[in-house]
């Protein structure tokens, strides 16, 4: 917490912090991963996470005094501390910390926080049943997608809640054109006739690390087509595939929409080759890709 490690229940910040009354901070969720054979934590894409940290920052108007490379130090050594031997969680959160009354961005103090927990599947990788939202994702020119911030996540939170209470795993939303956007917590991508295709970046999605890496996987080691583009949402009811990924819900086959079975309703072959992939590179299994993990502890 601002350059000082501590145990987490002295981790307090005042009731009166601009952030908590305005949602005026920037986070990102980083995963770690054990791996048993090489009795090592492996940190994925952190130089990734730590700059698109900075990136919000820049858009909330935000200074740190860090760089990506003491920001990157920080999260391995916090591991260390607590001693960490399994999967990890781990959140940065830079944020508004004046005690005033008064909803700006300019002129005010930051806060960096980052926090270190075990964290085990966030939603299932066997298969989700999803529903379209009826609330839209927000605007680019309403809270911008592309930084991560804190107090965007209430729209996430009213699509989830939607999704839940009908009965859903998880929630897709379309933004105010409707077009296919992305999940609650997750960019989204469809398989047709072969070919893989994503919202493209100015469809008000978070330019999500794991998208970047389904996209880098599919090129380089399926030999995929892979397009960024406006989705319809009747897209959803064709497709063969669909996957949800993201740093938390990791590589998520869909196989509902809407109660359409995607494809035959099972988790379709594509999807489970990009999963599988991507579980052992983020294990620190797949020498081709080691060095998007950095090891915590010496080798
Ligand atoms: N979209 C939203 C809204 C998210 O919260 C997340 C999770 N950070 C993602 C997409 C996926 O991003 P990433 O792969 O970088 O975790």
């Amino acid at each position: 917490m601002n350059g000082e490690y501590l145990p987490a229940e002295r981790g307090f910040i005042s009731v009166r912090t601009h952030a908590f009354a305005y949602g005026t901070g920037v986070f990102e969720g980083i995963r770690g991963y054990w791996n048993a054979e090489t009795k090592q934590v492996y940190l994925f894409r952190l130089r990734e996470h730590y700059q698109r940290l900075l990136n919000s920052c820049k858009i909330l108007r935000m200074s740190l005094p860090y760089s990506v490379d003491e920001l990157i130090a920080s999260s391995v050594e916090l591991v260390k501390r607590n001693d960490q031997h399994e999967d990890v969680y781990q959140r940065p959160v830079a944020y508004k910390s004046n005690e005033i009354i008064g909803v700006r961005l300019n002129g005010l103090t930051d806060d960096y926080i980052l926090t270190s927990e075990p964290l085990g599947d966030y939603v299932s990788t066997g298969g989700l049943r999803c529903g379209v939202s009826s609330w839209r994702r927000i605007d680019d020119n309403a809270i911008p997608a592309r930084a991560k911030v804190t107090g965007s996540y209430v729209n996430a939170a009213f699509a989830k809640t939607e999704a839940l209470q009908n009965g859903f795993d998880e929630a897709i939303m379309l933004n105010h054109d409707g077009h296919v956007s992305e999940g609650s917590a997750e960019n989204i991508f469809l398989i047709h006739n072969g070919e893989i295709i994503t919202p493209a970046p100015s469809e008000n999605i978070l330019l999500g690390i794991t998208r970047e890496t389904v996209i880098q996987l599919a090129k380089n080691e399926l030999g995929l087509t892979v397009h960024e583009r406006q989705i319809d949402r009747t897209e959803l009811y064709t497709a063969d595939e669909i996957l949800l990924c993201g740093t938390g819900a990791q590589i998520a086959p869909v196989i509902e929409v809407d109660h359409n079975p995607v494809g035959n309703g099972q988790v379709g072959p594509i999807s489970q080759k990009l999963q599988n992939l991507y579980i052992d590179i983020v294990r620190g299994r797949n020498p081709k890709y080691l060095d998007w993990c950095t090891p915590v502890y010496a080798e």
